[in-house]
């Protein structure tokens, strides 16, 4: 699998770089799908989305309208000319997508996770023309993402993509769901000619930050965007929080810089782009741990206030450096980096603790 040459349906089909995917997160009436879609034929957005099937993490919540909006997308497609994509997670919902001439099929980010049903959707739709989408699983699984977009190419669907749309974690971040860029990166590097669309909508899920992530998708040469669209994003009946109005997506596509592929771009240089991203998300990673490392060291600094002991126990700071020395050398490091970062690490947990202590 690891030198699978995908089909380059992007450029035979003749589709915008980057493609835009806009519409809303559900089907909610006829009226709302149209609407939508006449506004969004104002914009870059070529293809139109929208859940029919809507797979809710608690019940009680829209669960969409299923098969009766199928006639309103492909209505889309008749009044509109966009091409138009809907997900789904059954073999079932794979048929009545293709009895209603639905030009792209996604897999859900809840449905990736599971190779039953997966591979009963890749039975459903086997030697398919029509283009399959494959969302990353929830969880920051990396071969679970190529295992289930591995069993569609099995079942003969040549033209495929990936889509990301991040990761969840129970610790919050600022993110509804981590990006994690490096999985993504990962992906190309094993898969080098799929193309990857970058879901800003619920990697954020809140309308801040949309562009931000847009541009570091574009800037990592992802081949496309998904971003939910509505023109009442407030009153959406799903995912309200973080659609946006296809105008605010009109401003952000024209705001965004794509890099262009030229000629002569050196091999080199996008791997050096690749590394410093990589790098950068390295750093994000040491910056979370050091507030991380903090919120603890403040947490002793209360125990000390209360059994009034004093902040710096000498025998313990020796420990602490010789043991990080030591393991730091044979990882290759200096002992004089190991040395100068943990006393920085340690003066400023006194100092964090001084505000405890003496508070
Ligand atoms: C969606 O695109 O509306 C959706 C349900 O996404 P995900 O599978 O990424 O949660
Ligand atoms: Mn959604």
């Amino acid at each position: 699998m690891e030198s699978t040459n995908f089909s380059t349906w992007l450029k035979n089909m003749e589709l915008a770089h980057p493609l835009v995917i806009a519409g809303p997160c559900s089907a909610e009436t006829e009226e709302q799908v149209l609407k939508i879609a006449h506004q969004l034929k104002e914009t870059d957005a070529t293809v139109f989305r929208a859940g029919i099937w809507k797979p809710r993490t608690r019940p009680g919540n829209f669960e969409g309208n299923g098969a009766k909006a199928l006639p309103w997308i492909a209505k889309v497609k008749e009044e509109t000319g966009m091409l138009t994509t809907v997900e789904i997670a059954t073999a079932q919902h794979a048929k009545l997508a293709l009895e209603f001439d639905i030009d792209i099929l996604w897999i859900g980010a809840r449905t990736t996770v599971n190779p039953f049903a997966v591979q009963e959707i890749a039975d459903a739709i086997q030697g398919t023309d029509k283009i399959v989408l494959v969302k990353n699983p929830i969880n920051p699984d990396l071969a679970l993402w190529m295992g289930a977009i591995e069993r569609f190419h099995k079942a003969g669907v040549k033209n495929l993509g990936a889509i990301h749309r991040g990761f969840s974690s129970y610790k919050k971040t600022k993110y509804r769901n981590n990006p994690q860029w490096q999985i993504p990166i990962d992906l190309k590097e094993k898969y080098p000619t799929l193309p990857i669309i970058c879901d800003p909508s619920h990697i954020c899920g809140e309308r801040d930050g949309i562009f931000d992530v847009c541009q570091t998708a574009l800037d990592l040469k992802f081949e496309g965007l998904m971003i939910e669209t509505h023109f009442d994003p407030d009153n959406a009946w799903s995912d309200a929080k973080q659609q946006i109005t296809p105008s605010r997506l009109a401003e952000i596509t024209e705001d965004l810089r794509v890099r262009k592929d030229r000629v002569e771009e050196k091999d080199s240089l996008k791997k050096l782009t690749n590394l410093r991203k990589e790098v950068n998300n390295l750093d994000q990673q040491l910056l979370d741990l050091f507030e991380e490392r903090m919120d603890v060291v403040e947490n002793i600094g209360k125990v000390k206030k209360e059994g009034n002991v004093a902040i710096l126990q000498r025998s313990r700071w020796q420990e602490v450096i010789q043991g990080m020395i030591n393991q730091g050398v044979e990882k290759g490091l200096s002992q004089e980096f190991i040395e100068k970062i943990f006393k920085a690490i340690h003066q400023e947990s006194i100092q964090h603790q001084e505000r405890i202590v003496n508070s």
